[in-house]
């Protein structure tokens, strides 16, 4: 984590990281104090910020301390690692572990947080809008103010206490989502309690793979309930190589189709697209935490060059290194162009 060389700047290209996480020193005082408390009853919470906020190991600390700066240690970091530009949202599960009213007012107080540090630094950052989810019918007031903040999308912690943005009670968010065409960047949380148990059990609740298994799947959800039939114009984003997605769409495609055709789910109804189209017209992807060539390349080739954006997950993934095994792939520099920043430029109209 700490590097001693620091890497230049790419003349060919801006790196602009699109999913890096940050948090006021008084939210993860607050995730300190629920952890300790024990009263919120989710085994994820309880293991991601039992560690993140007590541990004394290296990572931990150094997290901890990167998170609450959007200063000199941040801006630091970038230049360190090459990086232009990081489009920056609160680290999960955001406020949707608090109760509704202190959720509410704990995301406004944050997307102010991250609107002033935006002001402080307008070349090298970029920030998402925080939403509580608790309370959708509130969600369109808060994106419109976070459109007069300047911010460029929404972040969302995948589940809220255990339920999904399938169900249509949270419908309110896509409406104004669409309408203000402010993109959703789903963003991993822990299985929610009637989940986790075989993850946490063998330590693999975290992003070693809890994560990434629980967002996919609120993704399909979302798709699958006809979130984008509804809401045509709707774009989401997702992290890490698409949470697997992009590798599912063969068999996502077929058993899909297989099972509406035999009606064998009622709450399985037919889509006017296939499942694999909507994650081709829908959604966009970020290689964060998965700097690795062979996974890029397959995500652009089955989703589109115009899909696939870069992340490095700073400070979680804190690896300055990794830009330059991007720039060395095997790819045209077109392709590496849009990777790094058509895409993003894009998808958060940062021109
Ligand atoms: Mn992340």
């Amino acid at each position: 984590m700490t590097e001693t060389t620091k890497i230049a700047l790419n003349p060919n290209y801006k790196r602009i990281a699109t999913e890096e996480a940050f948090a006021p020193q008084a939210v993860l005082d607050m995730y300190r104090k629920l952890y300790e408390s024990h009263t919120l009853g989710d085994p994820g919470f309880d293991s991601l910020w039992g560690f993140y906020s007590t541990s004394k190991a290296a990572r931990p600390s150094f997290i901890r301390e990167k998170l609450a700066d959007l200063d000199a240690l941040r801006i630091a970091d970038m230049d360190a690692a090459g990086i232009d530009h990081q489009i920056i949202a609160l680290t999960s599960p955001g406020v949707q572990v608090f109760e509704r009213d202190i959720a509410v007012s704990l995301a406004r107080e944050s997307n102010d947080v991250l609107a002033d540090a935006v002001k402080r630094h307008p070349t090298r950052f970029t920030g998402l809008c925080a939403i509580a989810p608790q309370a959708p019918e509130l969600a369109a007031q808060e994106l419109e103010r976070c459109l007069k903040l300047d911010m460029r999308g929404i972040i969302i912690h995948s589940h809220t206490f255990g339920e999904y943005l399938s169900d249509q009670k949270f419908w309110a968010i896509f409406e104004a989502a669409e309408a203000l065409q402010l993109p959703i960047y789903l963003h991993p949380n822990t299985p929610p309690k009637n989940m986790i148990g075989p993850f946490v059990e063998a330590g693999l609740d975290g992003a070693i793979f809890g994560f990434g298994v629980e967002t996919g799947l609120h993704l399909l959800r979302i798709i699958t309930a006809g979130v984008f039939d509804r809401f045509p114009r709707l774009t989401m984003i997702v992290g890490h190589m698409g949470e697997a997605l992009p590798y599912w769409m063969y068999r996502l495609d077929y058993m899909h189709e297989a099972g509406v055709r035999a009606a064998r789910y009622e709450c399985m109804k037919p889509l006017k697209k296939k499942v694999s189209d909507y994650l081709r017209e829908n959604v966009y992807i970020t290689n964060s935490g998965v700097a690795w060539e062979p996974a890029v390349k397959f995500a652009q080739q089955v989703l589109g060059v115009d899909r696939v954006m870069y992340a490095m997950d700073y400070p979680y993934q804190y690896t300055p290194r990794e830009v330059l095994d991007m720039d060395a792939m095997d790819m045209s520099l077109e392709h590496k162009r849009e990777f790094y920043q058509g895409v993003a430029e894009k998808v958060f109209k940062l021109r």
